[in-house]
């Protein structure tokens, strides 16, 4: 394998080496083109010279080439890679380098569903305490299923969009009857989001769920705490998640991820024969999140590892055929929060803040429970090699008001 490529910026302090060759959706005022991520730089991928059929670059989505399958996700990353990395090539690819601070991100790819799960036992456990008590705080169910519900694909924006805090209804006191109102408890997840890249029909197992994975980006599931805990009960979140879910721009494959490969966390209940992973299904990944308020620095409020989620996508991917249910090629799913055991490892300000009881401190000298107009989210991750990183790009979002409520609904 390659550890050097001839454009400078991919060596050092970098998100993209030459291990990692990301997939991306970029506008230098030239129209939408497919990318990959080199240093400081992005190669447009339509005019690059291959064996592949062109039609798999045509269209501004990754999908075309997800669709194709494993072998052509081969090829393509050895050719880029040969590319990129061989000098003799230099001459001829450098002319279609686009430098990224040139460019706009667009989504990556076109994304046909989006189912978000609750799979990290952490959160899971932090937001039953609050919601139901810690005698209940995780159901029976939680340590044998993937918890997970159906999202909305409408939903899906890449990282830079930003993000109208909702109007919703909201409990009123005790019998009253609920208002309507912009959430006061509008919230991040910091969640990684899994790509599918190949479809299913039929129920499949957890090694054939990981082969069909395509890549990961990071992803942002804001929730509205106040509209959610209204709605929640008996059928889960509906519009309180619906509002926004940011993603980073750059898929990052599962075949950059490879090294970083590692085992869920010990299981506290057997699980049943068709969720048992057949090796390590996930992957050491650091994570973090920053919160800037308008016009200032930002504060790191969060720091994890996506080896804290307790089932990988493999498994929630596998058990979300169970049913029958076919997955589509761009199929998204979102792991669920990733929080690690202490405080500062929570991956929202509902635990972070406990609920809005004890409101975090930014080194700015302001404080949080939930966020503000005018913040700043970012989500950022990487996984550590031997002298590189493999990076994600910032996901990143900032809260704009809600806006006037209409005419017509108003009391
Ligand atoms: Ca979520």
């Amino acid at each position: 394998m390659a550890t050097r490529s001839w454009v400078s910026s991919a060596s050092g302090d970098t998100d993209f080496p030459i291990q990692n060759l990301p997939y991306g959706v970029f506008d230098d005022g030239k129209g939408a083109r497919l990318g990959v991520a080199i240093g400081e730089m992005i190669l447009d991928v339509e005019k690059i010279d291959h064996e592949l059929d062109p039609s798999l670059f045509a269209a501004p989505e990754w999908n075309a080439v997800m669709a194709a399958g494993p072998a052509v996700w081969v090829t393509l990353r050895a050719r880029l890679t040969e590319l990129l990395s061989d000098e003799s090539h230099r001459t001829s690819i450098e002319p279609r380098l686009v430098a990224q601070s040139q460019a706009r991100m667009l989504m990556p790819f076109r994304v046909t569903e989006y189912t978000d799960f609750y799979a990290g036992r952490n959160h899971a456990f932090n937001v039953g305490t609050m919601f139901r008590g810690p005698e209940n705080a995780l159901p029976l169910n939680w340590l044998s299923i993937p918890i997970g519900y159906n999202g909305r694909a409408s939903s899906v924006v890449v990282s830079g969009t930003p993000v109208k805090r909702p109007w919703g209804q909201l409990k009123g006191p005790d019998d009253a009857l609920p208002r309507f109102a912009p959430s006061a408890r509008f919230d991040l997840e910091l969640e990684m989001g899994a790509i599918v890249g190949q479809p299913s029909s039929g129920m499949v197992s957890v090694a054939q769920a990981d082969e069909m994975i395509f890549g990961y980006v990071l992803l942002n599931d804001w929730s509205a705490r106040d509209i959610q805990a209204w709605e929640y009960q008996p059928l889960g979140p509906f519009q309180s998640k619906a509002t926004a879910t940011t993603i980073s721009p750059w898929i990052v494959t599962r075949a950059a991820l490879e090294p970083f490969r590692t085992s869920t966390p010990k299981r506290e209940r057997p699980l049943l024969a068709y969720l048992r992973e057949p090796g390590p299904m996930i992957y050491e990944i650091e994570l973090e999140v920053t919160l800037a308020p308008d016009g200032k620095s930002e504060t790191v409020i969060s720091r994890t590892n996506f080896d804290q989620l307790y089932y990988s996508p493999a498994q929630q991917l596998c058990h979300h055929t169970t049913s029958g249910c076919s997955m589509r090629v761009g199929d998204l799913l979102g792991s669920g929060t990733i929080s690690g055991i202490s405080r500062e490892n929570r991956g929202s300000l509902l635990e972070l803040s406990w609920g809005g009881k004890e409101p975090i401190s930014l080194d700015t000298g302001e404080s949080r429970s939930f966020l503000e107009d005018g913040d700043t989210l970012v989500l950022r991750g990487a996984a550590h090699g031997d002298g590189y990183r493999i990076g994600f790009g910032d996901c990143a979002g900032k809260i704009i008001p809600a806006g006037d409520l209409p005419d017509w609904a108003q009391e």
